[in-house]
């Protein structure tokens, strides 16, 4: 028994939070957690320029709308999900990436949530668990899968580390050097191969 794990920013649909900013011109929005490591002070700070700005939770949505996945992601997901059962493992939110989910079929997704108020004013934000992308591999393992996974980032190393198979998509070069055990692939049809070569079945192309 095998299930795919990927990553859902950089890997299949660009990262939310920047294209929301550009989209709204909010600039302070593209502050990531290298620009504030401590996650919690980075969601406040987002939640209060949601606020200010009075983005409630229909104007999000509507503007990640707007946003695409990455060009040939839909393709990849059919073509994983004929083969292998996928699951996407995110530090994103249920309802921020809703509109994103939509355009790949909705596959299956752990991630996040976000509270919001009976206005649709996003008020608080709740984390899963820690460590969630590792908690999900050992899960999937007590229930006697293999896991295959790619991530493109480091919130992604101790899931490709727990996993049967990791590897590196899309990933930038220091994440690349930091971690040489992880084969690094740029193109989908490069990581269709490796999910291959990984899995104990025999996968048609
Ligand atoms: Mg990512």
């Amino acid at each position: 028994m095998e299930v795919v794990c990927l990553d859902l920013e950089g890997v299949l649909v660009p990262e939310i939070w920047i294209g929301f900013a550009e989209r709204t011109g909010i600039d302070e929005l593209r502050a990531t957690t290298r620009d504030i490591p401590d996650y919690d002070v980075l969601m406040k700070q987002r939640l209060r320029l949601l606020a200010e700005h009075k983005l409630g939770l229909p104007d999000i949505q509507a503007v990640i709308a707007e946003m695409s996945p990455m060009p040939g992601a839909r393709e990849f997901i059919d073509w994983l999900r004929e083969r292998f059962q996928v699951v996407i493992l995110s530090d994103t939110f249920y309802e921020f990436s809703q509109p994103l989910m939509r355009q790949l079929g909705f596959p299956t997704l752990f991630c996040h949530r976000l509270i919001a108020d009976e206005k649709g004013n996003v008020v608080d934000y709740k984390l899963r668990q820690k460590d969630p992308k590792r908690q999900c591999v050992k899960a999937f393992h007590t229930l006697n899968y293999r896991v295959l996974a790619a991530g493109d980032s480091y919130n992604d190393t101790t899931m490709l580390s727990e996993a049967d198979l990791g590897v590196l998509f899309k990933a930038p070069e220091n994440v690349i050097a930091e971690f040489p055990q992880f084969a690094s692939v740029t193109e989908y049809s490069e990581l269709q191969k490796e999910f291959a070569k990984g899995s104990q079945r025999i996968i048609a192309e």
